[in-house]
């Protein structure tokens, strides 16, 4: 598989935290309070974006655990 070798080396992705919004429930390891972070994910080949999607992910102040 040379092919998928060569994108390995051309092809990266960007991971942007775009905005940060505190979030209902607590933290599963510490308790502590937890936010709702929108991230945006960017696939990179060289330095032209070839697609992006955003997700959301919660994410601990205290420990920086994420689900
Ligand atoms: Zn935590």
């Amino acid at each position: 598989m040379t092919g998928r070798r060569m994108r390995s080396n051309f092809c990266k992705q960007k991971r942007r935290i775009k905005s940060t919004t505190p979030a209902k429930g607590v933290c599963g390891i510490c308790g502590g309070p937890v936010s709702d972070v929108k991230v945006k994910n960017t696939a990179m080949l060289c330095f032209i974006p070839l697609w992006w999607k955003t997700h959301h992910e919660i994410l601990c102040k205290n420990c920086e655990w994420s689900d």
